[in-house]
């Protein structure tokens, strides 16, 4: 049975006297650094000198430098995006990694592919949480929290984990639940819904709104039924509440016989090779290096294929379904 560490397994003391530096100010960095300083935890922000770091600074906290940040710290908690982490982590923030420190991050990438290799002093640690950062903080403002993955690559100070859980509580992390997790599980199981999960979602929803538009239905009623109603969206939502099949309770006896009975024939056997395919790429580190490349050549290929779906028909016609269902 995983692990789960609730706000009673974390000891706020551990960062009494400690500084948390958030470099990046975006999704996580924000929600993060809001909820670590309402929780009474020391922040200060390392980022660009531009708009960004004027909010941070507008909104009461400490800003600075990466390297100054970096300096700062005690806990260094990397927020940016995880294909810049690795020249930052390089310039900015390993001159000033001393024995004792913390490196904290939200997604295990860069260390599980070896991108990033701090010191063997330094504490590696995780805190992910498992939603994005604006739901990361109005759990917190709400009084709830988020389900999070914690885990330490490297305990450098002998004091990783209790840095950990107590970074897990300040950000709302241990309210509902931290699961006990590593860099390669997180990372390989993002991956996996990323790269599986997702794409087939999209591509049977697509392809079921291209097939039905081919079959004489408007595309407006399509687009309705498939997505832009939200009825998909509170029907993932009492997933996560009820459960996969005691959901289907909230169904009529038609819709879950439909379902039942023909749940096999929606996708091909074939299907689960591609799931051994997907996982082959996480797991040998085939996509690590092909993004790595993408990057290090200016992203031609995800430009490419970003300008292609937003060139499909669904886009401008979303909007003036939204339109019908907001009204
Ligand atoms: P964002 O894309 O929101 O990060 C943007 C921030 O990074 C901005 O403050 C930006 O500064 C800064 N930044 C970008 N490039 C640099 C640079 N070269 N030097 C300094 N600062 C830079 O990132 P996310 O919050 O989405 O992701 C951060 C981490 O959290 C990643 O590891 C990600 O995998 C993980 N994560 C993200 C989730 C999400 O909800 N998005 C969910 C769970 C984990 P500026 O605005 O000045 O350019």
């Amino acid at each position: 049975m995983a692990k789960i560490y609730t706000d009673s397994d974390a000891d706020p003391s551990v960062l009494e006297d400690s500084t948390v530096a958030v470099v990046g100010y975006g999704n996580q960095g924000r929600a993060q650094a809001l909820n670590l300083r309402d929780s009474g935890v020391n922040v200060v922000i390392g980022g660009l000198p531009d708009a960004t770091l004027d909010q941070a600074r507008d909104n009461g906290l400490p800003t600075m430098s990466v390297a100054e940040a970096a300096a700062a710290g005690d806990i260094i908690c990397l927020l940016i995006p995880d294909d810049v982490q690795q020249p930052v982590y390089r310039n900015e923030i390993l001159p000033h990694l001393s024995p004792g420190k913390a490196l904290d991050f939200a997604h295990g990438y860069n260390v599980h592919y070896g991108f990033i290799a701090p010191p063997k002093e330094i504490d590696v640690i995780m805190v992910a949480p498992r939603m994005i950062g604006v739901g990361v903080r109005h759990a917190y403002t709400a009084g709830r929290g988020v389900p999070a993955f914690v885990a330490v690559q490297q305990d450098g100070s002998g004091k990783a984990w209790p840095k950990t859980l107590a970074l897990a509580r300040a950000m709302g992390g241990t309210r509902t639940g931290a699961i006990e997790s590593t860099f390669a599980e997180e990372t390989e199981l993002d991956h996996f819904s990323e790269q599986f999960v997702w794409p087939a979602v999209f591509r049977v929803l697509v392809g079921a709104f291209d097939f039905l538009v081919e079959k004489g239905y408007q595309p407006e009623a399509a687009l309705m039924e498939l997505w832009v109603s939200g009825e998909a969206a509170e029907v993932l939502q009492r997933m996560a509440e009820v459960g996969i099949f005691q959901q289907m309770a909230f169904h009529s006896p038609t819709s879950q016989y439909g379902t039942l009975t023909r749940m096999e024939r929606a996708l091909p056997q074939e299907t689960r090779e591609c799931m051994e395919a997907a996982l082959k790429d996480i797991r040998g580190g085939v996509f690590a290096e092909e993004w790595e490349t993408e990057r290090a050549s200016g992203y031609p290929v995800f430009t490419r294929l970003r300008d292609q779906v937003l060139r499909h028909p669904v886009n401008g016609l979303e909007e003036a379904v939204r339109q019908l269902v907001r009204e």
